[in-house]
């Protein structure tokens, strides 16, 4: 499950675009929406503890070893 923030001016300050990624802490999958009601992880079987993975777009180069979003 993942929140995108988008960039943004807030008092003149700019907020890079960013996407915060709540991953399960055992096993880094991302948690989804299902996951995220039910509390367990459907990929180790473990509750799932939050953990934030945030990328953040400074350039238009992906990073390396930057996942593919959107895979279920
Ligand atoms: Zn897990």
């Amino acid at each position: 499950m993942k929140i995108l923030q988008e960039a943004q001016k807030i008092d003149g300050v700019k907020i890079c675009r960013s996407e915060t990624e709540i991953v399960c802490s055992n096993c880094q999958d991302p948690v989804s929406e299902q996951e995220q009601a039910s509390g367990t992880c459907t990929n180790c079987g473990e509750p799932w503890q939050p953990k934030q993975s945030v990328s953040v777009w400074a350039t238009s180069v992906p990073k390396a070893g930057a996942k593919t979003w959107g895979q279920l």
